[in-house]
């Protein structure tokens, strides 16, 4: 299959490209798109075969739902049970990056919800995503446009480099803002529970609609919970080098660094290649100790750590490193969903000193 790229110029009149990605959309094609969260794999939600299509091209395990992409809030009616709560978020976050989940009405197809009688809703604020699902027409089921287990794109060439030749169009829109995917909370229920930590925190949801819950599979992945997100399950965003987290619960950032030191020094001498991924702070200290070090943003500033955890994971594939170490980003807020990609990313193996 050709892949066809083109150039988001939402900012111009001239929108010829992407009106022919809309169309191919609209008759079951498969176009990614920047989000402001990550890159998105778009077709028609409501259509299965074309929900299908998906699957394939990311090698996805069909029962991991998709997310359906809307671009005007009264269209969540026409796909799920609205409920009062979901009203609220809708209000406060919309467009943005929150998913809510909500019962389904039959309209949706099950190829599209893995088969669960709930359906995840999201309407993104990126201007090309918010124009691409209005001109085609249809509501758009869009997972991150990476190979199934890869780290999610957050530019267009994350996408080149996984979905060349598998789907139709590829609109480039640079580099996205936030960097990691959108939070999920179920509303569906009695309680509402965050089933994936994101750039908008149990606090700022909490804020809105009182009490939330955490999905207890995200606190303790490895006592066998069942995540209620069957996409949390999975080894995912996972560099394919083995991924290291080093932290001092006693925040003693010079151990740390000493360890990761240490660390990279063994495997070096052993004869493998090592990444280190540190925040600007520590970096120097790094320089030199292995054979790709790169900066993953400021410490204090966690949404440039959001922004760049993803392209650095993908930076230490192409340099094809064996072992990467990197300092962890225990917190509250953002950091509570980097560390939740983090951790998935290093198949939770963390070393403490
Ligand atoms: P992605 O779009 O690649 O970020 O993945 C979508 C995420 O949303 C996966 O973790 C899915 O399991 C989750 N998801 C989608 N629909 C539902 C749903 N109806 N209930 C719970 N989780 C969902
Ligand atoms: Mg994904």
């Amino acid at each position: 299959m050709k892949t066809t790229v083109v150039r988001a110029q939402y900012k111009t009149k001239d929108g010829n490209e992407l009106t022919k990605a809309a169309i191919c959309l609209a008759d079951g094609g498969l176009v990614a798109f920047p989000t402001e969260t990550v890159y998105g794999l778009g077709a028609d939600a409501l259509n299965a075969e074309a929900a299908k299509r998906i699957y394939e091209a990311k090698g996805r395990p069909s029962d991991n739902p998709l997310i359906v992409h809307i671009a005007k809030v009264e269209d969540m009616d026409k796909i799920a049970h609205v409920n009062e709560m979901a009203t609220v978020l809708a209000q406060a976050f919309w467009p943005g990056p929150l998913t809510i989940v909500l019962p389904k009405k039959d309209i949706v197809p099950y190829g599209t919800t893995g088969g669960l009688d709930t359906v995840a809703i999201r309407m993104p604020s990126h201007p090309v995503a918010l124009r691409l699902i209005e001109e085609s027409g249809v509501l758009v089921a869009a997972p991150s446009a990476n190979t199934s287990g890869r780290p999610s794109p957050t530019k267009a060439d994350h996408v080149v480099e996984d979905m060349t030749g598998k789907i139709d169009y590829i609109i480039d829109g640079g580099e996205v803002g936030i960097g990691i995917e959108s939070t999920i909370v179920d509303v569906s229920g009695e309680i509402p529970t965050i089933l994936r930590p994101g750039f908008i925190t149990k606090k700022m949801l909490e804020d809105v609609i009182g009490p939330v819950m955490i999905d207890p599979a995200l606190e303790k992945p490895l006592d066998g919970f069942r995540p209620k997100a069957p996409g949390m399950k999975y080894t995912h965003y996972a560099p394919k080098g083995e991924l290291t987290l080093v932290e001092s619960d006693a925040d003693d950032t010079e151990a740390v660094v000493r360890q990761i030191i240490q660390l990279a020094k063994e495997k070096r001498e052993a004869g493998f290649r090592v990444g280190i991924m540190a925040p600007e702070g520590t970096l120097s200290q790094y320089q030199g100790v292995a054979d790709v070090v790169l900066c993953v943003g400021n410490r204090d500033e966690q949404s440039t750590v959001a922004a760049h955890l993803y392209g650095a994971l993908r930076d230490f594939d192409t340099e094809n490193v064996d072992y990467i170490y990197a300092e962890s980003f225990r917190g509250d807020g953002l950091s509570y969903a980097i560390m939740n990609r983090l951790l998935k990313a290093a198949g939770q193996r963390v070393m403490k000193v």
